[in-house]
């Protein structure tokens, strides 16, 4: 391999391989190829129209044409005080809130106040595929620690003390997580949280998914389970995925002053304030009516009996019922190391890639997240054509 002329830390990201399936498939789609993409972790439902008639009447205002504080509006960071006290259990002052574009830039921002060269970050396994590299990207290292099916995709306390060290600086906390969809429990959640008060470590909590829970199940905060956690917990939120407003870029990390203070300084550098109309439609969206929030959830909470259902019934796939978000993790170990159609598939990303090519579906392997051996699956997708999907899947391991 030639050697990158990009600086070393640069040229050491691998791109994200979620943005990466979901751009293969959506080119495949573009040249005329009925491909069914399970890839995306995004709803396909338009945004609620009164966010819409919101954005609309911002861009009309020439306020809304020039830089704001890069913190966020004040308007937003109160709604969104509001919204992590309803939905996180903690009680917080707009100062401890900073706008940013998307949660992922909440993330990556988290992670650079408090993750500095040499430090570990303790990783629960399978995990959200950009949380690695941008602790690589801050000059961390990841400690991965993996929980697989027969833990239900949940790590333990014991788990997390034999993987920490003294240099082990935070750890990642995400309920219901994206990939497989699991749900820690009350319990869990202060089991968990009461190790991570014990260690002195920070939290860095994602609860993007928090609101899309199913089977009467709460994704408790951590904070909410743990309250002494406060001064070592950042929690990373935003409106993309409950209120079907990905593309809009709107985001929000709720962390201890100086860590706020932190992510600020880097984010004025950086991107400056969030699209001031962007922002205001996702004010519309937490202070608006929540109807069609809910109604989104039913939907999703549909197609997730749907997608268990059918997907089961695919030979080779063990299929464990994920109680949040919109993804199904399902075990495929069984279908590795033997021959498909006259192909050698021997892990998870031979799987995905074995698919795609033959039947026209795309899904995200395991490699993505964690181990190989697993795939996931979004159910954001209308039900004609996630039942399409599997039943395209299941001819091609139907001996
Ligand atoms: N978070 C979503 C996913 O996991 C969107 C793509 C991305 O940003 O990774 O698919």
């Amino acid at each position: 391999m030639t050697e990158s002329r990009l600086s070393p830390r640069i040229a050491a990201i691998a791109p994200s391989a979620t943005l990466k399936v979901d751009g293969k498939a959506k080119a495949l789609k573009a040249e005329g190829r009925p491909v069914i993409s399970y890839a995306a972790g995004e709803p396909d439902f338009a945004t609620p129209q009164h966010v819409i008639d919101a954005a609309v009447e911002a861009v009309q205002d020439p306020k809304n044409h020039k830089y704001t504080a890069n913190t966020g509006l004040p308007e937003l960071r109160d709604a969104i005080a509001a919204k992590t006290r309803r939905d996180s259990g903690l009680d917080v002052p707009a100062s401890r809130i900073i706008v940013t574009n998307g949660g992922k830039q909440a993330v990556f921002e988290a992670i650079q106040a408090v993750v500095g060269d040499g430090d570990e970050v303790l990783l629960p396994t399978p995990a959200w595929t950009s949380y690695t590299e941008m602790i690589k990207i801050a000059g961390g290292s990841t400690i991965e620690v993996f929980a697989g099916a027969d833990q239900e995709y949940k790590v333990t306390p014991e788990q997390l003390e034999a993987a920490i060290t003294p240099s082990t600086k935070a750890i990642l906390f995400v309920s219901p997580s994206n990939p497989t969809g699991a749900v820690y429990s009350p319990e869990e959640t202060r089991a968990i949280g009461e190790w991570i008060d014990s260690k002195g470590i920070f939290v860095i909590a994602d609860e993007i998914y928090q609101n899309l829970v199913y089977d009467g199940v709460k994704a408790v905060s951590i904070v909410d389970a743990v309250p002494t956690l406060d001064n070592k917990c950042i929690l990373v939120n935003g409106v993309a995925k409950s209120f079907a407003m990905t593309g809009w870029r709107v985001g929000w990390m709720v962390a201890p002053a100086d860590v706020i203070a932190g992510a600020a300084n880097l984010q004025s550098h950086l991107t400056s304030n969030v699209n001031n109309v962007a922002q205001r439609a996702a004010l519309a969206a937490l202070t608006g009516p929540m109807e069609p929030i809910e109604e989104f959830r039913k939907a999703f909470d549909r197609r997730r009996k749907l997608m268990v259902k059918e997907l089961s019934e695919v030979p080779g796939f063990k299929v464990p019922t994920p109680q949040g978000a919109f993804y199904v993790y399902a075990d495929v170990t069984e279908l590795l190391g033997r021959e498909w159609g006259g192909v050698k598939i021997d892990t998870s990303l031979d799987l995905a890639d074995y698919i795609l090519d033959k039947a026209e579906v795309a899904i995200v392997p395991g490699e993505a997240f964690g181990p190989s051996g697993y795939v996931r699956l979004s159910y954001a997708l209308g039900d004609e054509q996630l039942v399409e999907g599997v039943r395209r899947i299941k001819a091609l391991f139907t001996e």
